[in-house]
């Protein structure tokens, strides 16, 4: 079991200035090896319509010049056989370049000493915490060149700037680096920056390992996040059977935050709006000051930490609303939503001539923005993480057409997004469009859990027609 633990550094003056420096040399080492590997990248690969399948775009010498084809090693491995004997030794050759691929996470390591060399503030930087920052680019070159388990991969990395490379870890950390000063202080001992006196308001639960430690930048100061393990403490979800006596399903939408199956409706708090109110009012008089200017810098951080209050006050109140809606049932059935999809821009439309024509989106902007503002995603990843806490179960039921049949009958009664009301015609139900949804996701959850054919609306459609013309041929 892999815990996140966050707390709230107070490093003095002089280890601030550590880790801002630290913070800036880690992301200019960070552009410059991406750089070197979106170069290598680019001039290796040509677009698939224009791609000679026979030849090598670049010359294969000109292409791994500046890379060695051998690693040495400069000292004994910490790995050892059953003997005692290193594994690998002083001394032993690594190739760089493996079936015509450069191993680039090997040779940007090897390369950070010729780094050291020419840049020698680099020394003064955590070895280790400078390797990380390899394994980072290593990371986001794999996101976009590998695709995931659904064929997806994410976009062209981009470079950072100033404000957006915000923490650096230590991949080895222990119970051991958290120690208390000369002053019986809590602090934390990070390896070349000293104690560090941060507020310890809760302790790391007992058994459970600190594994690693990062840095973290936000506009109010520093934090650090462990990841703490323990490796007895089972990861598995349980294993309760749904009723519909123990079990309800939750509709998430924008006019109601939530729709429970029991005819509850969750409305999204007023504080939010509030909140939203004076950050528009700020934002209002940023744009009349001068751009860099002091003034402008004073609002620029005001908004910086409204922003952080948002996102507190709305993940607060998430935890809350997932303790209350798991406080007097075992399962809960959910849509399973795909929030990137929902979120994506329109299509651009391309007139006659090439000029861009309507195509809705600033329609679908203000959508956007409220779907992201909601945090969806977020709210599911607390609901599962306070249902495994709790010993109970969340159940994702597919979302397709649970908004548009009738959750008694199945009989699809076609709504477009202003229909509040859902009538039946068929079977006389008359409810919020939401409540059907929340009553249907029960059911479509209920009956896929004891009938195996049954996964999404349209196959209990099927069931149930089958099932009919069983009993009037
Ligand atoms: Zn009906």
């Amino acid at each position: 079991m892999l815990l996140k633990y966050k707390y709230k550094l107070k490093p003095h003056k002089s280890q601030t200035i550590i880790i801002a420096n630290w913070l800036e040399m880690a992301r200019k080492q960070y552009n410059y090896r991406l750089a070197e590997r979106l170069n290598w990248f680019e001039a290796t690969r040509t677009p698939v319509n224009a791609c000679p399948l026979n030849i090598s775009v670049v010359p294969v010498d000109q292409i791994y010049q500046n890379i060695p084809e051998f690693r040495i090693q400069t000292r004994d491995g910490r790995k050892k056989d059953s003997n005692g004997n290193p594994i690998t030794k002083k001394g032993d050759q690594h190739p760089n370049i493996v079936s015509g691929y450069v191993v680039w996470e090997t040779v940007q390591l090897a390369d950070l000493a010729q780094t050291k060399k020419l840049f020698p503030e680099y020394k003064s930087m955590h070895s280790q915490v400078l390797q990380d920052v390899i394994q980072r680019v290593q990371t986001t070159m794999d996101n976009f060149t590998k695709p995931d388990q659904k064929g997806k991969t994410s976009g062209r990395p981009k470079f950072k700037g100033r404000h957006y490379y915000n923490s650096f870890s230590y991949p080895q950390f222990s119970n051991a680096n958290i120690v208390k000063n000369a002053n019986g202080r809590f602090c934390i001992n990070l390896p070349k920056i000293g104690l560090v006196p941060f507020v310890y308001n809760r302790s790391i639960p007992l058994g459970f390992k600190v594994k690693t430690g990062t840095v973290i930048r936000e506009v109010d100061g520093y934090y650090i996040s462990f990841t703490v393990e323990d490796k007895t403490v089972p990861v598995e979800v349980a294993e309760i059977q749904p009723t519909l006596k123990n079990s309800k399903g939750i509709d998430l939408g924008l006019l109601h935050y939530a729709v429970t199956s029991d005819g509850e409706f969750i409305e999204v708090p007023k504080f939010f709006r509030f909140s939203e109110n004076k950050l528009s009012k700020l934002q209002v008089r940023l744009a009349k000051k001068q751009k860099h200017s002091q003034p402008w810098k004073i609002l620029k951080g005001k908004i910086a930490k409204l922003h952080q209050l948002i996102a507190r006050q709305r993940l607060d109140w998430q935890f809350k609303l997932a303790y209350h809606l798991l406080s007097d049932c075992q399962v809960i059935f959910l849509e399973d939503l795909q929030i990137a999809s929902l979120v994506r821009r329109c299509k651009a439309k391309l007139g006659d001539n090439g000029q861009f024509l309507p195509n809705g989106q600033s329609a679908k902007s203000g959508l956007n923005k409220s779907l992201q503002d909601a945090a969806f995603g977020q709210f599911v990843q607390v609901l599962e993480y306070v249902a495994w806490k709790l010993g109970k179960r969340i159940i994702k039921v597919d979302p397709k057409g649970t908004s548009q049949h009738c959750w008694e009958c199945l009989n699809k009664v076609s709504k477009s997004l202003s229909d509040r009301w859902h009538s039946c015609p068929k079977c006389g139900q008359e409810l919020d469009r939401d409540y059907n949804s929340a009553l249907l996701i029960q059911k479509i959850g209920l009956l896929s859990t004891q009938e195996e054919d049954i996964t999404s609306v349209k196959t209990a459609v099927s069931f149930s027609l089958a099932e009919e013309s069983l009993f009037f041929p």
